[in-house]
């Protein structure tokens, strides 16, 4: 349920209305835009609805919100979200670049990746210290010590860095070593990963599960941000489908319908939906095109010797080219790329 408070409405119309919800138990969110202010309420609104809110000194009308994700919505914050990491805005009017190795294999392939990154125009490092894999024969991370590489990579480079989190014991090293927590598709409803994210204090980028629908994902980042934490990035990484030609298939369109539904910033993961380094140059411009606040590319210094994502990842050079053509798409959605 929303509160629209009339233009006119005073600091003191806002106090009251605020204190009546907090004294029904009820969680009280302010969204002050330039000309309204929003106050959205989360918890058992029969409960206000019995107070008259729209006759309260100052209240302008009142809105149900039918949708079960409201912290995440757009009707309760229209205004888009913008994630602070060290400086490197994520959302907004910016356009960002993660970008790094699938696995962090060593500390010089991280730091090679990084300053590859770091040439074409990647403003953060990605890099999985717990890989999720198939096959639990496959390399599965250096977990702490990968850790470790991010944060030693970052003090060298400058680079904010972003890292997998697959257990509540992987959040708490984590959150010792890196600046976003990412919770990858195959976790994307575990629920009590997510409670855990959300109380790190960290901004956590939160992938969309291999068959979630939009409104999953949506219910999935409130799990996140219901427990205080704003700062909550989606990013779609392909769905599965029945075409076999991609290792997933992108839906480009979760990007504007994102886009009418939330506020939250939408990062597009041309790698992991494709898993074919000759489609990601293409889908990264189709991205920008469309509207996404950024992109997830996987880069790699010797992608053929690869540990993990050999195959979608791009070397140096390509990545340098993709980022030299992306530049023109991203101008013309409108967006700064620095
Ligand atoms: C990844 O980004 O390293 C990854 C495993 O991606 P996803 O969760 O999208 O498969
Ligand atoms: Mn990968």
């Amino acid at each position: 349920m929303i509160v629209v408070m009339k233009p006119n409405s005073t600091q003191e119309n806002i106090d009251n209305i605020v204190k009546t919800i907090h004294s029904l138990g009820l969680e009280a969110h302010l969204s002050k835009g330039q000309e309204v202010t929003l106050i959205g309420i989360v918890g058992d609104k029969e409960k206000f609805i019995q107070k008259n809110p729209q006759i309260m000194p100052g209240v302008e009308r009142v809105i149900t919100v039918s949708e079960s994700y409201k912290l995440s919505n757009k009707k309760f914050h229209p205004e888009p979200t913008v994630v602070d990491v060290r400086g490197v805005k994520i959302g907004g009017d910016n356009f960002v670049i993660m970008a790094g190795p699938c696995a962090v294999e060593s500390k010089e392939q991280l730091l090679e990746s990084a300053l590859a990154a770091k040439a074409g125009g990647a403003q953060i490092l990605r890099g999985g210290a717990y890989k999720p894999r198939t096959s639990p024969y496959s390399f599965q991370g250096l977990e702490e010590n990968g850790l470790k590489y991010m944060a030693e990579v970052r003090d060298i480079t400058g680079m904010p860095v972003i890292s997998e989190v697959t257990s509540l014991k992987a959040i708490d090293a984590a959150k010792e070593y890196v600046d976003i927590l990412q919770i990858g598709a195959r976790n994307m409803q575990n629920f009590e990963l997510l409670k855990a994210a959300g109380k790190s204090g960290l901004p956590v980028l939160l992938k969309r599960g291999l068959s979630a629908t939009i409104d999953e994902w949506l219910n999935a980042a409130e799990y996140i941000m219901s427990e205080g934490n704003p700062n909550v990035i989606l990013c779609e990484r392909g769905i599965r489908t029945y075409e076999t030609s991609t290792r997933n298939t992108l839906d480009i369109s979760a990007v504007p319908v994102l886009r009418a539904k939330s506020h939250l910033p939408i990062i597009v993961d041309p790698s992991h939906a494709t898993g074919v380094r000759d489609y990601v140059a293409p889908l990264c411009k189709a991205a920008a095109a469309v509207g996404a606040d950024g992109l997830m590319v996987e880069v790699h210094p010797n992608p053929a010797c690869a540990l993990s994502d050999g195959p979608q990842s791009l070397n140096p050079e390509d990545f340098k080219t993709v980022c030299d053509e992306l530049r023109p798409f991203i101008t013309l959605a409108g967006r700064k790329f620095e």
